[in-house]
Formats: structure tokens, sequence, C-alpha cells
């Protein structure tokens, strides 16, 4: 499993509801959490990773650079929005690319954790920016569609190369064609997630 970059299908493809939050599922966010942390992202979705589940991913930083605890929210629903602020942002699809969005200052989101307990959180500022970030992405859509008009001339040649790199990983075989991609997307569906393998026990070596 490894995160896909932009034009990748299954960034556009939304996301099923989980309907069972089983092992499969718990080892699929353990999974997407390490490579969060691996790629030092504040935030990762399901359809990031080509899962078509409606699952994310997020660990936020104290003003002191320490790691909060990583959350998890599973079929999350914004119920309630304050405010609006601009700000920086980046993606972990577009790899390099930051530019200014403006979002939602107070999100209210309901969703459940890998447990099964419903959350219910009211979160602000760069917390409410990666909630509402990577709950569109489990609508398949992304931080480029919120750009205003300078952002998007200003981010025109980097797409272009995001979809030439793209393009050329497809023909050299790296990346299977869209139709393959979108077959395989509703397989998943179907049979949900796949049993990952098992991360190896924490042993501490000496
Ligand atoms: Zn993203």
């Amino acid at each position: 499993m490894k995160i896909v970059h932009y034009p990748h299908p299954a960034l556009r493809h939304p996301a099923k509801l989980v309907t069972n939050i089983d092992k499969p599922l718990r080892l699929l966010v353990g999974r997407m959490l390490e490579l969060m942390q691996e790629k030092k992202g504040l935030g990762l979705a399901g359809p990031q990773v080509a899962m078509p589940f409606q699952v994310f991913v997020m660990q936020m930083r104290s003003e002191d650079d320490q790691p909060q605890p990583p959350r998890v929210y599973i079929n999350p629903v914004v119920i309630d929005r304050k405010g609006s602020v601009e700000g920086e942002e980046g993606c972990l699809s577009f790899p390099g690319l930051y530019q200014k969005v403006r979002r939602a200052k107070q999100v209210r989101v309901q969703a459940f954790d890998e447990q099964g307990e419903k959350i219910d959180r009211v979160v602000n500022d760069l917390e409410a920016r990666v909630v509402i970030h990577e709950i569109d992405h489990l609508h398949g859509i992304l931080f480029i569609d919120k750009f205003g008009l300078i952002s998007k001339l200003s981010a025109r040649s980097a797409l272009a190369e995001f979809e030439r790199d793209y393009r050329r990983a497809r023909d050299r075989g790296e990346i299977p064609p869209d139709k393959e991609i979108e077959r395989q997307l509703r397989e998943l569906e179907e049979k949900g997630p796949p049993l990952l393998e098992e991360p190896p026990p924490q042993v501490p070596v000496m």
C-alpha cells in the first residue's frame, strides 16, 4: 500500500461508508497512520491509498512540536461550521505543492473511531483545516478545487507536471490503466478492506 499522487483516479472516486469496524479496517488504519507519519503529514484519507472507504487518520503537533495522540475518523460528517480563514495548505497526494486555501475556522464533526465509539468534537484553526481537507478527500474533492484565482494560476504548471509524470509512469506500466484502477476500486467496495499483514511486534533491540 502506498500514497497515490494526483491525477490517480482513486482520488476522484467517492469513498464508501464503512459498514464494519473490524480487524481488516483496524489493520488498514494502522498502516495509514504509519504512512502518514513516515511522510510527515498531518492527515491521510482512504482514497489517498486507493482504499475507497470513508476513513481518515490525523495527528496534530503541539506548539512545542510534540506529536499529539493520533486520531481516527470513520464515516465523518461535518454538522456545523463557523467563520472563514485563509491558510497555507499542502497534500500528500501533491508533494511539494503549497497554496493558500480558504476554509472554515471552526467545525463540529461527528464520526466513529476505530473501536466503534462515537466521536463528537469541535475543532478549530489548523485542526479544523485538516479535518475538512480529509473529509473532502472522502468525497473525491481535492484542495486544488478550493483554490482561489491566484492560487489556481500559480499552481498551473505544477499540476501539468504532476499530470505528465503520471502519464509517463502509466506508459512505463508502473500504474495500471484508469479502467483497471476503477475495476479494482469497485472490487474493494464490494469486498471491504483486504486483510493486510500484521505489523511486526515492537520488540526492544539492544
Ligand atoms: Zn490531501
